[in-house]
């Protein structure tokens, strides 16, 4: 399948007074047309740096993309000019976040910003706007967006506020959307509905959507392939059911026992023990092995290498290398 967006070993680093934090240590993925990927980790594993990166909104400074690349349309991203990111912003890739407030102007009707939005990127007339933005209300099932289109934000609720936002984003008909935590502001049933409607609208428009979540659970329905995210690298990867049925990474394991199931009771839940690395000085083994049930003295001394258990899935994993042992004589 033709790719859509391919980030290249991302390095995102932020200068402080503490010294400088790794943010993203060497992160790379495909996003391919029509699919949607999931971006999960705990706070702070860097996967909404890298939305960020790629959308270069990382504020610089403090932020500073170190090394790789982000390929879209032949373009790296990481190498154009302010003026050149802006064109493509909104217009090919596009991001909402978790509070939809914090994307809507409370003192505009959100008919004036649907369309302001529309003729900022689009030379069309302000009629045609309008039908536009009718048209994405009806798409993101706003009921009677007609008479809606003149109320303020505040005169929705949450849910349909971030439908509204999910409209916005779809205005110019973007190849790719990124969504940082797109319902963890919203209950549990607005939630779901929010993701159907993420599938829904792919099924109508062909949109690549890139969905982070720190929560597994979330992205169980809609996603088709899975990163996991820890101490600023991706330490699993796969599609969806090689994540949920055969985890290999401990820290994935990890985060699928948390994960509340309908078919077991909120007993069996176990959250995992400590914390990530500090990221200032990450460690030079493997970044989980404080935390890791498993843990051998190699990981405590070198990276792991990436283990491909199948065209999709990967692993950052010393307990599936049989190189372990060698690579620790060799390292003593
Ligand atoms: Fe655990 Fe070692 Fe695998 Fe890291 S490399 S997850 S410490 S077994
Ligand atoms: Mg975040």
């Amino acid at each position: 399948m033709e790719k859509v967006l391919e980030v290249k070993d991302l390095h995102v680093t932020f200068t402080t007074y503490g010294g400088e934090v790794q943010a993203v240590r060497g992160v790379t993925f495909d996003l391919l047309k029509g699919e949607t990927l999931a971006i999960v980790g705990e706070s702070g594993c860097g996967k909404s740096v890298t939305s960020q990166s790629i959308m270069r909104l990382i504020p610089s400074p403090p932020g500073r993309i170190a090394d790789g690349a982000v390929l879209f349309k032949g373009k790296d991203l990481t190498k154009l000019k302010e003026s050149e990111m802006r064109d493509i912003r909104g217009a090919d890739i596009s991001m909402i976040f978790q509070d939809p407030m914090t994307a809507l102007n409370p003192t505009i009707t959100i008919g004036e910003q649907i369309i302001e939005g529309i003729m900022q990127h689009e030379n069309i007339s302000r009629q045609d706007a309008r039908k536009k933005a009718l048209e994405m209300l009806n798409l993101v099932g706003i009921p009677n967006p007609s008479e809606r289109l003149k109320h303020y934000p505040h005169q929705f609720s949450g849910g349909m506020r971030q439908r509204i936002v999910i409209a916005m984003a779809l205005v110019c008909e973007p190849e790719v959307l990124i969504a940082d935590e797109p319902t963890t502001a919203l209950d549990v049933t607005i939630q779901a509905q929010i993701l159907d409607l993420f599938k829904d609208i792919q099924k109508k428009t062909g949109v690549s959507i890139i969905i982070i979540t720190h929560d597994l659970g979330v992205v169980a329905q809609v996603a088709d392939r899975i990163a996991v995210m820890y101490a600023g690298k991706i330490v699993e990867a796969g599609e969806r059911r090689e994540i949920f049925y055969n985890p290999q990474h401990p820290y994935t394991k990890g985060l699928l026992n948390s994960v509340p199931r309908l078919d077991l009771d909120g007993a069996d839940l176990v959250p995992i023990g400590g914390s990530p690395p500090d990221l200032f000085a990450p460690p030079a083994g493997c970044p989980f092995a404080a935390r890791c049930g498993f843990a051998m003295e190699v990981c405590d001394r070198v990276y792991p290498y990436k283990t491909h258990l199948s065209r999709d899935h990967h692993v950052d994993c010393w307990l599936q290398d049989e190189r372990a042992q060698k690579m620790l004589a060799a390292v003593k």
